[in-house]
């Protein structure tokens, strides 16, 4: 069919293999280019890296717009059938504005080159290319991506969004104070590390509290309770005389 690859089935995997994969957590590539040949060099040279690649020969292919919703990383040619690569590199940014891409131009192509950087890509590589030097540019862009979108700290299942201040563990979301949370995340900040009460109250509560206060103990109360139902028994470990330590091994 003219403007559309036949996408490679997605291989059956042991278990082994699965659980592996999901470790390695494979990257997802949507690979837009017209030209079959080099269109299969490219998704046959990014497999051993780990890279997964929906093929699409035209920005018009049917596959490419599901393809946004899903891929991590755009490798897109300028000289495409219909609508040029400047073209569809405009319709993915209406649609996913933060997804990187990297297009590739013909050598010696500076104004290609200027072009695909002003138009908002985030990189470009000239055919024809080495492959390490093409693998080097994509991690490079998605490890940018990463620092814009991703404010998550990760302990195991327990993951604690910075920026929407959702906590989940697994699929289990917690239900946090803003206090709560406020201490959560200067544990989460701290991980393995005394911290005096005093510490505590000057970072979460922002005062230096005088005279006896207990306020400390009792959010630590409240969190670990939250945090035992959902599991997380032993995480936040007091030390007598000191402070409380978080250990997310626990
Ligand atoms: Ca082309």
């Amino acid at each position: 069919m003219p403007g559309q690859w036949r996408n490679r089935p997605s291989r059956p995997g042991s278990a082994f293999s699965v659980a592996f994969e999901a470790m390695l957590s494979i990257m997802k590539v949507l690979l837009i280019e017209d030209e079959l040949a080099i269109a299969r060099m490219i998704e046959r040279g990014l497999r051993p890296h780990g890279y997964d690649t929906i093929m699409a020969a035209s920005g018009g292919d049917p596959v490419v717009r599901t393809a946004l919703d899903e891929v991590d990383l755009v490798l897109l040619d300028i000289q495409l059938p219909g609508k040029s690569g400047f073209g569809v590199l405009g319709d993915i940014r209406r649609i996913r504005s933060e997804l990187p891409v990297i297009m590739l131009t013909a050598l010696d192509d500076l104004q290609s080159k200027v072009s695909a950087l002003d138009g908002g890509a985030d990189d470009y590589i000239s055919k024809p290319f080495a492959f390490d030097e093409l693998i080097a540019r994509m991690r490079a862009v998605t490890r940018r991506a990463d620092q814009r979108t991703s404010a998550v700290l990760g302990f195991g299942d327990l993951r604690i969004d910075l920026l929407s201040h959702r906590v989940t563990c697994g699929n289990q979301a917690l239900d946090l104070s803003r206090r709560e949370y406020a201490l959560l995340e200067y544990f989460a900040r701290n991980p393995n590390r005394v911290l005096s009460r005093q510490q505590i109250l000057t970072a979460v509560w922002e005062y230096d509290f005088e005279g006896e206060s207990n306020v400390v103990d009792v959010y630590v109360r409240y969190l670990r309770n939250k945090l035992a139902r959902l599991g997380l028994k032993d995480v936040l470990v007091t030390i007598r005389g000191s402070g409380y330590r978080f250990d997310p091994s626990a």
